[in-house]
């Protein structure tokens, strides 16, 4: 029988799930799901000073926002610190660990020696082997596990190959601190094998962790999950990801207007890939899915490619989907006229979305895209709009709206008919007359097809609509 896989996402509770976070769950999500395994989500929150309730909840509500689900609670690191407190008492029961008894002073001349001597500041394995009697009276001690004197670590690494570290650079690390706190290097082996997980993704600035934790493993003997580094997103210059680049958290592309399906896909294409293809659906991810894929080089992130992408997938989503997120985001930014207007003319706008969804590029396009339907008369006609109504286009309209008025047939292709013969007969191209019409009727110079909005309007409303700029402006 083969072992469900899990896999988990530990992110520190930092205040919101930032992108390259948002990467990291992804690929464990992607993973689990292709091999009918799980994802568990473990809040690394034993630095107290940080930690805040809420800072958990932007995490989880960034992960449901982009449809990562993960299995059973979310686990606190905090809450386990007696379990790791354990294992490090067993450890020094078998003799894997020690207590050191070091001072802070002692500690910095021990490193400021070795800095001297041209070494990295290491430990020097004092009480590695010190007779226990020896222990000062009164002082608290740290517990430090022993790693092997000799002979190499090698994390064996699905991105990285195999990267080998030699155990002499690796000095005995604290694994129990003075106070009784356990250290993320302890904290993270204890849960990872307490929550069975078979597959550890993460970013590639742990490597070094894992040779240490690894150490830990092999101590308690236990199995040390296949380990995924995954180089870091840097921005399109190169740099290190920064906030101008996109290093926001999840719920700023939400306010953006980005769809959590094109997120999805950008991320997943952000230091992975499958062949050339670019744009695919979630549901292909799964199919497609391996750590083989994932590239060796870092990536750099790219706004234009998140915003082409969201254009397609909102292109090819369902209109009612697509309607739900609009009166969404438009509660969620607080543009409560837009909220109302959209609820208060919600089949049309559904019926006109599929007009509007070739034109946008976000979520918030599509709800400038729509406005025209629910704008109040007189309707406000954007600057650079303005332009297309003049004396000479005013006049056309009224010649349009005679002829409008005694025409029976509202559907757009006739609409059309009537409107390119006008033209013909004033030999005029469809756009001269088109153009002052559409700004008329939706005020702007971008929206659906002129004809399509007057179906989607109605007789009266569009006749009162070409009237308010055309006759009384
Ligand atoms: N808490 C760590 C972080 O946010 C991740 C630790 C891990 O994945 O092992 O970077």
């Amino acid at each position: 029988m083969t072992n469900k896989i899990i896999t988990r996402f530990a992110p520190s509770p930092t205040g919101f799930l930032h992108i390259g976070g948002a990467r990291t769950a992804l690929f464990n999500w992607v993973f689990a799901k292709k091999h009918g395994g799980e994802m568990l989500l473990r809040i690394e929150d034993t630095d107290r000073a940080r930690y805040s309730e809420e800072a958990k909840r932007a995490i989880e509500e960034g992960l449901k926002w982009l449809g990562l689900d993960w299995g059973g609670e979310a686990v606190s690191q905090y809450q386990r610190r007696d379990r790791h407190r354990e294992i490090a008492h067993e450890l020094v029961e078998k003799g894997l660990a020690y207590k050191c008894y070091c001072s802070a002073e002692e500690l910095s001349e021990m490193r400021a020696r070795a800095r001297e001597a041209g070494l990295p500041p290491r430990y020097d394995g004092r009480w590695r082997d010190a007779d226990p009697a020896l222990a000062p009276e009164g002082v608290a001690p740290s517990i430090r596990i022993k790693v092997p004197t000799s002979g190499t670590i090698v994390v064996h690494d699905h991105v990285q190959g195999d990267v080998t570290f030699e155990c002499a650079n690796l000095d005995d690390f604290i694994i129990l601190r003075s106070d009784g706190s356990p250290t993320y290097m302890l904290a993270v082996v204890v849960d990872d094998h307490d929550m069975n997980v078979t597959h550890i993704i993460r970013g590639d600035d742990h490597l070094t962790n894992a040779a240490r934790q690894i150490v830990i493993f092999n101590a308690m003997q236990w199995d040390v999950p296949q380990m995924t580094h995954v180089p870091l997103i840097h921005g399109p210059d190169g740099a290190k990801l920064s906030k101008r680049h996109g290093a926001m958290g999840v719920d700023a592309y939400r306010k953006m207007g980005y769809l959590p399906a094109a997120v999805r896909n950008y991320l997943a294409r952000l230091g992975w890939s499958h062949g050339d293809d670019e744009f695919f659906s979630t549901e292909q991810m799964i199919e497609w899915f391996s750590l083989e894929g994932l590239n060796k080089g870092a990536s750099r992130f790219d706004f234009a490619k998140l915003e082409n992408l969201n254009g397609q997938h909102i292109r090819e989503e369902k209109p009612a989907y697509l309607f739900t997120t609009m009166v969404e985001l438009a509660e969620e930014l607080g543009n409560y006229s837009d909220k109302a207007g959209l609820l208060a003319h919600k089949e049309t706008v559904i019926s006109a979305l599929p007009e509007l969804q070739p034109r946008a590029k976000t979520v918030l396009e599509l709800i400038t895209l729509a406005q025209f339907i629910y704008a109040e008369r007189p309707l406000p006609i954007e600057e650079k709009a303005s332009k297309h109504l003049n004396e000479n286009t005013r006049a056309m309209l009224i010649e349009i709206i005679a002829l409008l008025e005694i025409h029976a047939n509202w559907e757009a292709a006739s609409l059309q008919q009537l409107v390119r013969d006008f033209g013909e007969q004033k030999e005029l191209k469809l756009g001269k007359v088109a153009q002052p019409m559409r700004v008329a009727l939706t005020g702007r110079t971008v929206s659906p097809g002129v004809f399509e909005v007057m179906e989607l309007l109605g007789k009266s409303e569009s006749l009162e609509r070409l009237k308010d700029q055309a006759v009384h402006p």
